[in-house]
């Protein structure tokens, strides 16, 4: 079975003419995307979410069953086509609760600062790093320790501390990130240095 192609530009056509939202303010370039989820899509990632928030003032997203969509619609009606993976699930509605999740929270005033997604794995903010390890209270727990520098209230040691261990757990577990991620060369000659140590 396939879904077929008028039913869904008949939806997506009425939804663009009559819920129109009031632009917001800087909204006049960015564009409205047609989203196709479907397993031959390109594979979402962390980057893949950035570009949406900042190109897209709208975003509607379709959902296929059964064997997908009429390929009328893929070439006449959708301008982007996603996949969170590559294995295939019933239906697109999963999918598309992980793109809307994934987009949200990257726009203005969706989080509060405290959960501020700069420093989270793979934003272009670290470089596409994984995120540092994070504490809470109390500093000693079962034993278990706080680093002895994040109790200390210097900032600049702190964020010292975070780059390297950001940059630590990137080659412990996600060596591959590390050949795009944009880093110094202090870091890229320290990364060196911990990869000679440890092999
Ligand atoms: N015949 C399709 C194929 O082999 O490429 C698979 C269709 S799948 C059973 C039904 C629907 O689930 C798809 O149209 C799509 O909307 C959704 N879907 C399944 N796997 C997906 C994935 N990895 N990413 C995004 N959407 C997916």
């Amino acid at each position: 079975m396939v879904l077929k192609p008028e039913p869904i530009f008949r939806a997506i056509e009425t939804l663009l003419v009559e819920d129109q939202p009031d632009p917001e303010p800087g909204d006049e370039q960015k564009r409205t995307a047609i989203v196709l989820m479907t397993p031959q899509g390109r594979v979402f990632c962390h980057a893949e979410a950035e570009r949406l928030a900042k190109e897209c003032s709208r975003m509607v997203l379709l959902c296929g069953r059964y064997e997908g969509v009429d390929e009328r619609v893929i070439e006449h009606l959708v301008t982007d086509e996603i996949s969170i993976g590559d294995y295939v699930l019933t239906g697109g509605e999963i999918p598309a609760m992980v793109v809307v999740d994934a987009v949200t929270r990257l726009l203005p005033n969706v989080l509060g600062s405290e959960t501020s997604a700069v420093h989270d794995s793979f934003s272009a903010e670290t470089g596409g790093l994984l995120d540092y390890p994070h504490y809470t209270r109390p500093a000693e727990f079962r034993g278990w320790q706080v680093p002895e520098v994040l109790i200390g209230g210097h900032h600049a040691e702190v964020a010292k501390w975070r780059r390297r261990a950001a940059l630590l757990k990137t080659l412990q577990r996600r060596p591959e990130l590390l050949e795009k991620a944009a880093l110094t060369e202090d870091e890229r000659r320290w990364l060196a240095e911990i990869g000679t140590e440890n092999s």
